[in-house]
């Protein structure tokens, strides 16, 4: 854990204007309990992105385990309004779930439970990350169940700015794919940015 806290770290400071590196370590810290340093991350994560649902997700999350009930409130109901003009359902509704288990009220939606229903003619799904409706892109990205997934919920324009962004996490944390780990690590970079559904 503390190896993954220190990579993360290097990647966030190497690029510090990039949001991802921020929310990964932010995720690791969350995860190592040490919520403080979380908290500080996913709000550097959110001042960069102020629409990357599951940073208010995780920093709700943090607030809460770190005894700071009014903040997470706060950061979720304003989290559930963001997720919820995006269509991300599935962070919208965990929020929403925590907010009820905070003793909260989740705000209520502007766009219920079919976002899907409400798509545009000629496209097959809004866009894991920008939201958007978009068509499938002509092929498969690469092989695979991840391939799979990221063909059903990305758009072409997102999928490059990804493409991009890969490179940038290869080099930056020295990435050998061949690896299993890295590979791994690697994935978990493409998750996260592309927002994919679990
Ligand atoms: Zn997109």
């Amino acid at each position: 854990m503390q190896e993954r806290i220190e990579q993360f770290k290097k990647m966030a400071e190497a690029d510090p204007q990039n949001e991802m590196g921020h929310f990964s370590l932010g995720k690791a810290y969350f995860d190592d309990g040490q919520f403080d340093n979380a908290i500080a991350s996913l709000t550097r994560t959110l001042e960069l992105n102020p629409t990357y649902s599951k940073a208010y997700q995780l920093l709700g999350d943090a607030q809460a385990k770190a005894g700071n009930k009014d903040a997470a409130l706060a950061t979720l109901t304003k989290g559930f309004e963001v997720a919820d003009e995006r269509g991300d359902r599935m962070p919208r509704d965990a929020m929403a779930k925590t907010i009820s288990e905070l003793g909260g009220t989740p705000p209520a939606s502007k766009h219920g439970g079919t976002a899907q229903a409400t798509l545009a003619e000629g496209t097959d799904f809004n866009c894991s990350r920008c939201g958007r409706p978009s068509a499938k892109m002509a092929e498969r990205p690469f092989k695979g169940a991840l391939g799979e997934l990221v063909w059903a919920n990305v758009c072409q324009v997102c999928w490059r700015e990804w493409i991009g962004v890969g490179t940038k996490v290869i080099n930056e944390m020295g990435l050998q794919l061949a690896d299993p780990r890295a590979q791994q690590i690697y994935d978990d970079h493409l998750k996260e940015f592309l927002q994919l559904p679990e």
